[in-house]
């Protein structure tokens, strides 16, 4: 039997292991899904350890993305987020992915969302926010980031433009700036991605309502509620909404292929996660 998890602390409330489960079942493997939760600080060391227990792959979620860094050979697109979500223990050293930035992409095309030339927005800088600003960077004219601590937009955006290609015709426009940026933004954007935590558990929003319009596809990360205000509020506005769930989905499905090779039920998976927040 293949095992493979998830490490994060809390991972109580995870949709990870009925996700995962569901799509062994759906194609017969001998397979489980087990969640472990170590002390905040030792999140390299289980990552490392799990090599010698046998674990095939683990997902990694809040506090450890950034700490396993240094457990593994990161990809390039992982060191460039400088978090890793997803690890492979068919190779030696462990390889590290980071599967949320293809969660991003995969949300928008499986909405039929064009991402190529768009105007684009990310709210937040923390691990989504990074995952969503370089999920959308290379095909978006421009990329603004907005947060509430602007130093961290301005990071973030920092570590984006050197690592965009320098040799295309047309370079991205990478810009930062505090929430207030939002009003100036919004307006004039195509997509919209929250990856803030305001949303989750409550009815807030960090988008002002009045700068929504029906021009905009709108992905929340925040997956609890399914519906957010910022969602119920953009689809008052006429914009295409996209939820968290299908975020969630799609960073799953690439870990489950790069562990597995095959393809992954995407359906079957999907429905296990929509069933468990229904
Ligand atoms: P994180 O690293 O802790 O970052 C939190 C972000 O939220 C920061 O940008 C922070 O701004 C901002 N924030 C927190 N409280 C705020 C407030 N009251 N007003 C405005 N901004 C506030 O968390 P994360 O891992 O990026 O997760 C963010 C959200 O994305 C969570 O809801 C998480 O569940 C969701 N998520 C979803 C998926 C998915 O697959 N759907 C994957 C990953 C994460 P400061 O920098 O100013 O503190």
């Amino acid at each position: 039997m293949d095992v493979y998890g998830l490490i994060g602390n809390p991972v109580e409330h995870s949709l990870s292991p009925p996700m995962h489960e569901a799509a062994y079942d759906a194609l017969g493997m001998d397979a489980r899904y087990v969640t472990f939760e170590p002390d905040a600080d030792d999140g390299a060391a289980a990552v490392e350890a799990a090599a010698t227990l046998g674990v095939a792959g683990l997902n990694v979620t809040v506090p450890f993305k950034r700490d396993v860094l240094s457990a593994v050979e990161a990809d390039d697109l992982a060191a460039e987020v400088g978090a890793v979500n997803t690890v492979d223990y068919a190779a030696d050293p462990p390889r590290g992915y980071n599967t949320d930035v293809s969660g991003v992409r995969r949300a928008f095309d499986h909405h039929g969302v064009e991402r190529e030339g768009a105007a684009a927005v990310v709210v937040g800088a923390g691990g989504a926010g990074r995952a969503a600003a370089f999920a959308l960077a290379e095909d978006a004219v421009s990329l603004h980031v907005a947060n509430r601590t602007a130093s961290r937009a301005d990071s973030l955006a920092t570590a984006i433009r050197s690592a965009l290609p320098d040799d295309r015709d047309t370079p991205t426009a990478v810009s930062a700036g505090g929430l207030d940026s939002l009003a100036e933004r919004v307006p004039d954007a195509d997509l919209l991605v929250n990856a803030t935590t305001v949303g989750m558990e409550s009815d807030e929003t960090p988008v002002p309502a009045e700068h929504l319009h029906e021009d905009l596809a709108v992905l929340d990360a925040v997956y609890a509620p399914l519906e957010t205000r910022l969602l119920r509020e953009a689809a008052d506005a006429g914009a295409t909404t996209i939820d968290g769930a299908w975020m969630l989905l799609y960073q799953g499905v690439e870990a489950f292929e790069r562990w597995t090779g095959e393809d992954a039920p995407i359906d079957a998976m999907n429905e296990a996660i929509r069933t468990e927040l229904r």
